[in-house]
């Protein structure tokens, strides 16, 4: 019934999930039993405690690890639990190298976290090979790779930093929250580890936070497990329930905001009140063809620079279309300040070496007519225009 074959957006709908063996039901039951009563004294059955295993959470466990090409996949209450848990797989004294403009929570858990638990980590912008091979110790056990990066959609070459993982047996986590395994899939690349946010382009509808992990080797697969149930941010099963639900319309809506937000890179690209767009899918783009390459596409999320910041907040207080939020991947256009928002956990200094300046928005395309999107920029643009006018006036 389940076909090997099938395209991706197939695959969404048809998948192992798609009828309950039990009742016949085309949506997955939501099991709310927190125990499971056992038949047997010495051999308890399949199920026995939900936080170690419960129906609903491993239908979309096994739903992602599906779309991913890997052979378990684990769900936590956020990206964050996932991520956090993912590098419980490492030990004090481990060092990890990361890439720099990594997002603003796991920053956080890296240097205000891992470090009082003796592991060591460089920064290091990972499109240079070179100084992702400088960075290298005698202990480095991890590479985590976010790509494209938050805010900035720098692009790294997953192959080549799993194959020089590999050579010095390594492990490569890749974030993959902004692609999803619909345009990337970093297993197939040679990543060990893929996490998510799914509160983003998975669920889709700003109304669930979770988190997924998948992996591939049937090792290193039992010691997540082992960690996902030792730690236990678990996802609760109405979210797991929202973010299937969420799934299956991820092709659709992640091929109509892409091509949206194609189209609103070239408009903010000519526009002279920016100064910088940032989207791989345009062709001077640093990394424009390798992330042709290594995926099927370059999502739905940009970032642009203003001229200033002044120019920015005026922007911001006049665009009427997109919500001005933390968060990303969702139907509604959402617009973020990543100084203040993703990467208010990095202090000034930091944000500023990165490039992530207090004149940059990030806008996440969503499922409006991208007509009316450029239109409501526009307007918003004007006003900028007109506020520079009235300032430029007064100084003469
Ligand atoms: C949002 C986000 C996270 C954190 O996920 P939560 O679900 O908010 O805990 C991690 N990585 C990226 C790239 C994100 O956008």
């Amino acid at each position: 019934m389940v076909g090997e074959d099938f395209c991706f957006e197939t695959k969404l709908l048809h998948n192992r999930q798609k009828i309950d063996p039990v009742t016949g039901a085309v949506s997955v039951p939501i099991q709310h039993a927190s125990t499971f009563h056992q038949t047997n004294l010495d051999q308890f059955g399949k199920y026995d405690y939900s936080r170690s295993l419960n129906p609903t959470r491993e239908a979309l466990e096994e739903v992602i690890a599906e779309l991913e090409g890997g052979t378990r996949g684990f769900a936590f209450s956020s990206g964050m639990a996932a991520i956090s848990t993912a590098f419980l797989l490492l030990s004090s004294g481990d060092h990890v190298v990361i890439t720099e403009d990594v997002y603003g929570g796991t920053y956080r858990m890296v240097t205000q976290v891992l470090s009082r638990f003796g592991i060591e980590h460089t920064f290091i912008d990972m499109t240079n090979l070179h100084e992702v091979k400088h960075a290298i110790k005698k202990n480095t056990k991890a590479f985590y790779v976010e790509t494209p990066s938050n805010p900035l959609m720098k692009v790294t070459d997953i192959k080549a930093i799993s194959e020089l993982a590999k050579e010095i047996q390594a492990l490569t986590f890749v974030d993959n929250t902004f692609l999803t395994p619909e345009l990337q899939r970093p297993l197939e690349l040679g990543a060990d580890v893929v996490l998510h946010s799914a509160t983003k382009f998975l669920s889709g509808h700003s109304d669930v936070v979770a988190g997924l992990a998948v992996v591939k080797d049937e090792i290193l697969a039992s010691r997540l497990g082992f960690l996902q149930n030792s730690f236990g941010a678990v996802l609760g099963v109405q979210d797991a329930w929202l973010v299937l639900r969420g799934l299956k319309t991820l092709h659709v809506r992640l091929e109509q905001s892409q091509k949206s937000a194609m189209k609103l890179a070239n408009y903010l690209d000519v526009h002279q009140l920016v100064e910088k767009v940032y989207y791989p899918g345009l062709k001077h783009h640093p990394q424009h063809h390798l992330q042709k390459n290594q995926a099927a596409g370059s999502g739905a999320v940009l970032s642009f620079d203003f001229v200033n910041e002044e120019a920015l907040r005026t922007f911001v207080a006049n665009v009427k279309i997109p919500v001005f939020a933390v968060s990303l991947g969702a139907v509604e256009s959402i617009l973020s300040y990543p100084a203040k928002m993703s990467h208010a956990a990095m202090p000034q200094t930091e944000r500023e070496k990165r490039g992530i300046k207090n004149s940059l928005i990030r806008l996440s395309v969503g499922l409006e007519n991208v007509d009316d999107l450029i239109h409501d920029f526009s307007q918003a643009f004007e006003k900028v225009r007109a506020k520079q006018l009235v300032l430029q006036r007064g100084e003469s």
